[in-house]
Order: structure tokens, then sequence, then C-alpha cells
């Protein structure tokens, strides 16, 4: 089994659904509200894990209740959460508003994500008998340094998805064996709105990257072979939350399995297909045998 070690954040999404979000000092009745277990490094884990991963997470989660019910989301998946920490204090939260044109407003707090940041006791052992590390930028960026250098001193590869766009600390993509942006993300990091233009700009700083492209598939550069873009599957797309996260998780393991990387690009892409036809995020996420029937 591919070994995979996952650096991220773990996040209760608090999902309200109205008719129209209120305006400032205006009160509305929502219909419906969800939580939803989430943050995109448990979402990158629980995606790896089911597409037949062996993950581990590196984070942090609250000593609240969402403490509690993100850190069984993660073992009910197969997730590894030994060194997933328990801080004192409140667990990360995203508190999502969406209309009923599906437009979101999203507030997040770290809460215990702002905790992580450096590699703790143990950690870099567990890095260095990975295949890839998984990182994003959703805990603070020293502690995604502090992973990405750690797995670089072992051999071991680095797959970056710079969500949410930000402006990345120096040294970061040094360190980065394989960036995946979607084209928002790219366009952020290289000022470039053109996919294939922004992926020949960041192959200057990183050796290979995938750009993902919705449901116009992904496009992958690298220093060493011409690009390429691997369609998406033609799907009804029910709710595309996740889809990102399916695909990079599923990619580590077709990675980790020595697939080459067309191969690997369109069975992440079956991955991420399942993944939008249902509702919901890591509940959407495909187990393997369903990837192997789909690809
Ligand atoms: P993110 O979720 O990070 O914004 P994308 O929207 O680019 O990322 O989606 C990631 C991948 O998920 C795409 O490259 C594609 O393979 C798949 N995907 C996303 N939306 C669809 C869709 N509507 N139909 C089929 N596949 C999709």
């Amino acid at each position: 089994m591919t070994a995979i070690v996952v650096l991220g954040s773990t996040h209760m999404d608090l999902v309200t659904r109205v008719a129209r979000a209120p305006k400032p000092g205006e009160t509305v009745t929502g219909r419906d509200f969800r939580t939803v277990p989430g943050g995109k490094g448990a979402n990158q884990a629980i995606a790896a894990a089911r597409a037949g991963g062996e993950v581990s997470m590196i984070g942090a989660v609250g000593s609240d209740g969402f403490g509690t019910l993100l850190r069984q989301t993660l073992a009910a998946s197969g997730v590894d959460t030994d060194l997933l920490h328990t801080a004192a204090g409140p667990s990360g939260i995203a508190g999502v508003v969406v209309d009923a044109e599906g437009a979101n407003s999203i507030v997040v707090i770290p809460g215990a994500n702002g905790t992580v940041t450096s590699l703790g006791p143990g950690e870099e052992a567990l890095i260095a008998g990975a295949d890839s590390l998984l990182l994003q930028l959703e805990l603070p960026l020293s502690a995604v340094l502090d992973g990405a250098s750690a797995a670089r001193r072992h051999g071991v590869r680095t797959i970056l998805t710079p969500a949410p766009a930000q402006p990345l600390p120096p040294g970061l993509l040094a360190v980065t064996d394989l960036l995946v942006p979607n084209e928002h993300e790219a366009a952020a990091l290289t000022g470039i709105a053109d996919p294939h233009r922004a992926a020949e700009a960041l192959l200057r700083q990183v050796p290979e990257v995938v750009i993902t492209l919705g449901a116009a598939g992904s496009l992958h550069a690298s220093r060493d072979s011409p690009p390429f873009a691997v369609p998406a599957p033609p799907v009804t797309a029910v709710d595309t939350t996740g889809a990102g996260d399916t695909f990079t998780g599923a990619l580590a393991v077709a990675l980790g399995e020595e697939k080459p990387i067309e191969r690997a690009l369109h069975w992440a892409a079956a991955a991420a297909a399942l993944c939008v036809q249902r509702p919901g995020a890591s509940t959407s996420m495909p187990y393997r045998p369903e990837i192997d029937n789909a690809s």
C-alpha cells in the first residue's frame, strides 16, 4: 500500500442555507443547517484513504465536540489519527452561508489549526517513511514549510495544493515536487489567466504542475515532457465541493503505485467525477473499487 502523510487542516463546516444572505444588521430565517466535517487537509486524507492509500494525518482538532467528530470521521475512512493532536480550545470551523443561487459566503476560524506552527516529535520520522506528503495552505505557513522541508530531506515527494490562494513563504516552492492549483489559484500565483501560460511560468519554480480546470479536466506540465491535457469524464455534477481534494488524494495514491502520470491523472479524474455526482464533500468521495470500475 502507498503510505501517504497529510499535513493539513481540519474544519467543521457549519453550513446554513438561506433564500438570500442577510445584510449587516439584518436577521433572516434560513432553510436548513448542517455540520459537515471538512478542512482541505482532512478532505485530502479521506480521499486518499478511500482511494486505497495508507494515510496518516498530522494536524490538530480542538478539545470540543467538533474535535471528537472530526477525529471519528477521519478514522471511519481509515485515516490514522495517532499524530492528530487535540489542542485545548475550539476546533477550526468554517461558517458557510449558501444562498438560493448557490453563492457561498464563508468565514473560517482556524481554531486548533492555528496551534500547528511546526512539526512535533515523531512527525519527521512519519514523513520520512511515506511515499508522498500532501500539503495545503490552511495551516500556519511555518508548519507547511517545515513539513515540506522535512519531506525533501528524506526524498519524499511533496504535493502542494496552494489553497486558499495567498502569497507563499519564500522557499516553499523550492521544496515542492508537484504543485496542484486550480485555475484560479494558478492565476493568483502567477498573475497569468491563461492556464497554459501560467503552467509554463510555474515550471520556473517547481518541476511539475497539474492545473485543475473543473469540468474541463486538467493540464499537466513538467520540465521533462511536453504538456498534455486530461479531460474530465462527462457527468452531471450536483455538488463540486471537494472535487479538487478528491482529485489530489487519488493522484497521490496512483503516483505511489507508480502508475504512469497520464494514467494516474485519468484515474484521479475518474475519482473526482464520482465525487461531483453526489452531494457533500468528504461523504461523497469514492472508494477504490468504484474508481477502478469508472476508469
Ligand atoms: P477545486 O475543487 O479545487 O476548485 P476543480 O474545480 O478544478 O478544483 O476540480 C478538480 C477536478 O475535479 C477537475 O480537474 C476534474 O477532474 C474534476 N471535476 C470538477 N468539476 C467537475 C465536473 N463538473 N465534472 C466532472 N469532473 C469535474
